[in-house]
């Protein structure tokens, strides 16, 4: 691996010199007002991010995992039925958390590279007319097949069934990079992580509550003791932590958030949809299939490619990596050996996003695979090129 070339694995992410240099901090006394200074406007940030006017903000110090942990753990009690749909690696360990919980999850299985069927949602939801499922499980974006679902869908299915259930979402690989409305969805609770949309190291996760999900927390008897939102109120309220902060890493949100937020939030999504149009745009010029099954489902945060039957896709991964010094994903779960990844979120423009274009190129035909040397950069420059530009800086 070089350094100096930029990542393109799903996360984590590239990071900007601003938020290295954030992160980088002298000790701080977490106890001192000075703390509320970072705490208070990275958690404003969030909310703005996650575009909710009143969610709660959690920071624990954790991954994303840790995230999908205080949501259910806060919420749920031993036995209580959820619902969700396995339809990659990403949604399969959730429901591996569930279940060892002791959570009943109820599965409607998915081919991995489709989305979460919110027809099939809202017929288990009308029949359930009892309301014994508690909690619908949402993976809005699978980074193991690049696959974005619908959420909007997905609640409406919820309102039209008449479900009480809470509506819970891992937006580990969208939040910051793709459309996320909070609100307007109707999510009880969103789960990210600190290091992909937010573009910073591993070691926060971050959840978004509603009003609905911090009043289950009461009732429900999951045991949680780290992970308790309740003392994690109690400090937030007094602009604090009930156990030691990870300052540098808050202080790094604080100015992410803010840096999203001057970008602006459309503008973001719109900078991620054309990086990874560019990308598409290469795929198709090597002649391969997404894993993503339709172009409604499609990732602006990553593509998962499918390579030809026999050819270990991990190869690609490994090859690239040991001959240029670039990282790309590999094939996770069922997909395994099939797919490769390119990660294309967080910190990455267009000329980032051509050098991995190019790299994969080369390793691909180092492998022999029949990929014309140009052809995907040649795709990608063509949706990336900005010819009316260039004119009028000529006149
Ligand atoms: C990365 C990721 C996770 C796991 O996050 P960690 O920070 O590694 O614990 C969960 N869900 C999705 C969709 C992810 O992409």
């Amino acid at each position: 691996m070089s350094f100096q070339n930029p990542v393109f694995i799903p996360g984590p992410t590239n990071m900007p010199e601003a938020l290295r240099k954030a992160v980088d901090m002298p000790t701080l006394d977490h106890r001192s007002a000075l703390f509320g200074e970072i705490l208070v406007p990275a958690r404003d940030g969030v909310r703005a991010v996650l575009q909710s006017r009143a969610a709660e903000v959690f920071l624990f110090p954790a991954s994303g995992t840790g995230g999908w942990e205080a949501a259910i753990t806060n919420t749920l009690s031993p036995g209580d039925r959820v619902l969700t749909a396995r339809n990659g690696m990403f949604s399969q360990r959730w429901i591996d958390m569930c279940q060892r919980h002791g959570l009943t999850v109820e599965i409607v299985e998915v081919d991995w590279g489709e989305g979460i069927p919110a027809d099939r949602f809202e017929e288990i939801l009308t029949a359930d007319s009892g309301h014994a499922i508690k909690a619908v499980l949402a993976t809005h974006n699978e980074t193991a097949t690049g696959v974005r679902s619908d959420i909007a869908a997905v609640r409406r299915a919820m309102d039209v069934a008449g479900h009480p259930a809470l509506l819970f979402v891992d937006g580990v690989s969208s939040i910051g990079s793709m459309e996320f409305r909070m609100d307007d969805w109707g999510v009880d609770i969103a789960v990210t992580g600190s290091q992909k949309g937010f573009m910073l190291p591993a070691g926060l996760a971050i959840l978004g509550v509603s009003a609905r999900a911090m009043a289950a927390i009461d009732t429900a008897r999951l045991p949680r003791t780290y992970f308790d939102l309740r003392d994690m109120a109690a400090g937030h309220a007094a602009n604090g932590y009930p156990y030691t902060p990870p300052v540098g890493l808050l202080n790094g949100l604080k100015e992410s958030t803010r840096m999203l937020l001057d970008e602006g939030l459309e503008a973001v999504f719109a900078r991620h949809h054309r990086i990874a149009e560019g990308v598409r745009a290469a795929v198709r010029a090597w002649g391969l299939p997404l894993c993503a099954a339709r172009e409604a489902l499609y990732s602006d945060t990553v593509s998962a490619i499918r390579t030809p039957d026999g050819f270990d896709a991990g190869r690609i991964v490994a090859h690239a990596a040991e001959a240029y010094g670039v990282a790309f994903g590999g094939g996770l779960g069922q997909v395994a050996g099939k797919v490769f990844r390119i990660g294309h979120l967080g910190s990455l423009t267009e000329t980032m996003a051509l050098s991995g274009i190019a790299t994969v190129e080369m390793a691909m035909a180092d492998l022999g695979l029949n990929i014309r040397l140009g052809s995907g950069v040649a795709a990608a420059q063509a949706v990336y090129r900005k010819p009316g530009a260039a004119a009028d800086a000529v006149a």
